[in-house]
């Protein structure tokens, strides 16, 4: 398996900014990004204020950052970055079923909160995951329900329907679904929080009349395009809802660094892309640093 210089977790303007100085700096690297879509950029009808492309759509100038990036040789992985694992002096990245290896980490999320379902917090871990490869083992032979606002979910219903008994699917937000089969049971109704009793994880949800009901399970599962930072690398400290930096983008977790608007305001696309630069350059600094005091 390959080891990355750096891994840098994102797919904005501060990810691909970041990506096209660590080639210059000789890192090698890779972008784990959801989709473009998903960048606030994407939904940015118009830019006026970015210096040097006047009048841009944002899905022209989010395009045209990544093919810069991709052509100095920055690698990219679609998916969604679930965990982060540090062994050694490695990271380990799981991106859906695959894990990504490297000797540093940029976080480069966007300013997009997953907002949670009442309950879900606290059950993380106690009967509710995030992760269906994970997790799936602890739910053999038993009936789940999963939980997705993204066409990720689908892949996971799919796999969690190998190990389950059963799997009812629910969805958060429009997406492509997986099939309908003895398996998987395609539910019409909005989940509005979770709980765990006596009788396991249970999900209340409205149905399509209106009607509100409940439903336990042996394990529930959701899935998201995005994952909370301190969920994605546990002991990352956070100021506020935003992962907190020193001016070198380096965050309180050595060799892991963060830019762009999961740092805090303004968030702009000028700022973002400034801050790739900076966190890829304090990565080659201190990977250099690493290495010279291996070597002495
Ligand atoms: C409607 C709108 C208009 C805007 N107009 C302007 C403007 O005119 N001028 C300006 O300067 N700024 C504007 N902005 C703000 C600008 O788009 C953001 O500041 C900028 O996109 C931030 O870049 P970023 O790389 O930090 O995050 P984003 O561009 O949001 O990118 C974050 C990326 O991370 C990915 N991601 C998150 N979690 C994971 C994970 N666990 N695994 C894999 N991938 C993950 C997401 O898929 C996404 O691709 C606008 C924003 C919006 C929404």
């Amino acid at each position: 398996m390959e080891l990355y210089d750096l891994i840098i977790i994102g797919g904005g303007p501060a990810a691909w900014s970041c990506g096209m100085t660590a080639r210059n700096r000789g890192l090698s690297c890779l972008v784990v990004t959801a989709g473009a879509s998903l960048s606030g950029l994407a939904k940015a009808h118009m830019i006026t204020n970015y210096p040097g492309v006047p009048n841009v759509s944002g899905e022209d100038l989010l395009a045209s950052f990544r093919a810069q990036a991709l052509d100095l040789g920055v690698e990219e992985k679609t998916g969604n970055a679930r965990q982060v694992m540090q062994s050694g002096d490695q990271f380990m990245v799981l991106v859906g079923n695959d894990i990504f290896q490297s000797r540093s980490l940029v976080l480069s999320l966007g300013a997009a909160r997953p907002k949670m379902l009442p309950g879900e917090e606290e059950m993380l871990g106690h009967g509710l995951s995030w992760c269906g490869t994970c997790d799936a083992m602890f739910h053999r032979n038993q009936p789940v329900a999963v939980i997705s606002s993204w066409n990720g979910g689908a892949e996971e219903a799919e796999f969690l329907a190998n190990v389950c008994s059963s799997v009812d699917y629910y969805t958060l937000a429009r997406h492509d679904l997986p099939e309908a089969s003895d398996k998987i049971h395609l539910l019409d109704a909005k989940p509005l929080s979770v709980t765990r009793s006596d009788a396991g994880s249970v999900l209340r949800f409205k149905n399509a009349d209106g009607t509100e009901d409940e439903k336990a399970y042996h394990g529930i599962f959701v899935f998201r395009p995005s994952v909370a930072p301190s969920q994605l690398l546990p002991g990352l400290r956070l100021r506020d809802v935003f992962i907190e930096v020193d001016t070198a983008m380096r965050t309180s977790v050595p060799l892991v660094y963060a830019c762009g608007d999961c740092t805090g305001r303004p968030l702009q696309i000028a700022k973002a892309v400034g801050e790739g630069n900076i966190a890829a350059i304090s990565a080659a600094e201190d990977l250099q640093a690493k290495d010279k005091e291996k070597n002495a």
